[in-house]
């Protein structure tokens, strides 16, 4: 659905805002910030600006239902106000946006420079989901193992998802320190203990829930844009050595619970609206999936069409005083589920949803190898450094390495939407 705020034309009065490559007037996403010296609250960013709900709604510029949904956004987690239905947050969105339009007396006090403001996480996250919706990500690290068959047999049936730690998702900035723990290459017949050899990031989309569902009582994926609240970029960190000797029969545990890091903004699903796209056709032969998983509507318009960056800054990059090197390409189109689909797959057996629970979409890469979204495959499991431009090289992460994934819409006519970025640094274990 279109809201008036997504106007192309529409333009403020905040200078920074009107041409900025990921928060002018249409996008407005929601996060937690801390004003120099002060408590944190809730914020929209605008521009090289932060709005300040709090302080906007002791001005009293808000009434109606903007004004609830305002107090809810205000808070210092962002949990209750994701407990509100669309309508509240659609309410919120186009309040503050006349505030900030061109055509509003300016209100610079309701302000404060983003670069002066400390970012948090938004929300008080109750549970955390990893999918493996990104099948080019699922046929690669498949074929590392199983070369014929890639591919497990419930892939395009089910939407492939682990439970993952709420406690360690980090906001954007927050180091990562390198986890310690078994670590058993193919060639050592016993494991042995010590920090990763092989830490790996993951490029995903983050989806963040808005109302839940009471226990038992699945969503249906007709309803489910009801429940989306918003999205961002998550890096799900990854030890790949002891991923590897852990993760069966279970899964992963130690190789993804020390550290997941988001991006500190919640893009709302209105801001993306121009950006949804038909979920791409299934290849010949794949198998449609099972009725709850099929709405038309989804099918229409549930896809996104976000392009996904990564860069690399590494310690040499750095002394040599060089910009972070992009290292990959992708876009959310190339996930195999739509997020409705996740969200009734997810529920379809009565676990309920809580708001402020986060999902990952899975790695996102692109069919090639200039848009792999993890190392795994960009060096074939450490096999095929990665030459960086400081004459450096990769097989997987060093001490010191920064990774920073970035993500942005852009369409003819309309104004360029974007996450802003997420990033973290690789501290010693
Ligand atoms: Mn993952």
């Amino acid at each position: 659905m279109m809201d008036g705020v997504i106007a192309p034309e529409r333009k403020s009065w905040v200078p920074s805002a009107n041409g900025h490559p990921d928060f002018p007037i249409q996008n407005l996403p929601l996060g937690v910030f801390s004003p120099p010296g002060k408590e944190p609250r809730g914020g929209i960013a605008i521009g090289e600006m932060i709005f300040d709900i709090a302080a906007a709604l002791e001005a009293s510029v808000f009434t109606g239902a903007a004004r609830e949904a305002a107090e809810a956004a205000s808070a210092a987690t962002l949990n209750k106000f994701l407990s509100l239905p669309a309508s509240a947050r659609r309410a919120l969105r186009s309040a503050v946006a006349d505030v900030l339009d061109i055509n509003h007396k300016q209100r610079p006090e309701l302000l404060h420079r983003a670069d002066e403001c400390t970012l948090h996480l938004p929300v008080e996250i109750g549970d955390y989901t990893d999918f493996f919706a990104g099948i080019h990500h699922a046929t690669n690290t498949g074929r590392q193992f199983r070369p014929d068959n890639p591919l497990l047999p419930n892939y395009k049936y089910v939407p492939v998802a682990y439970h993952g730690r709420a406690s360690s998702v980090v906001v954007s900035g927050t180091e990562v320190r390198r986890p310690n723990g078994q670590r058993k290459p193919a060639a050592e017949t016993v494991p042995s203990f010590g920090p990763s050899r092989n830490l790996d990031f993951e490029l995903e989309l983050g989806i963040w829930m808005g109302p839940g569902n009471a226990l038992g009582e699945p969503i249906p994926i007709a309803g489910a844009a009801e429940h989306i609240a918003g999205f961002c970029l998550l890096n799900d960190w990854s030890a790949r050595d002891i991923q590897g000797w852990e993760y069966q029969p279970l899964g992963p545990f130690l190789a993804k619970n020390f550290a997941t890091t988001v991006s500190p903004w919640i893009i709302m699903p209105e801001a993306l609206a121009p950006f949804r796209i038909p979920q791409p056709p299934r290849p010949e032969g794949d198998p449609q999936p099972l009725a709850y998983l099929w709405d038309e509507n989804d099918q229409r318009s549930g896809a996104l069409a976000i392009m996904l960056e990564v860069l690399l800054l590494s310690p040499g990059m750095r002394e040599k005083g060089m910009a972070p090197q992009r290292i990959s390409v992708s876009n959310t189109k190339y996930l195999y589920w739509t997020v409705a689909q996740m969200v009734a797959h997810h529920t379809c057996g009565g676990c309920n949803l809580r708001p402020g629970d986060l999902f990952g979409s899975g790695t996102i890469s692109a069919p090639t190898p200039d848009g792999f979204g993890s190392l795994l495959e960009i060096t074939e499991g450490g096999r095929k450094p990665l030459a960086l431009s400081s004459g450096e090289q990769r097989r997987f992460l060093e001490d010191g390495d920064e990774v920073i994934f970035r993500a942005y819409c852009e369409k003819d006519g309309y104004p360029r939407i974007g996450f802003g970025e997420c990033r973290g640094i690789v501290r010693p274990g």
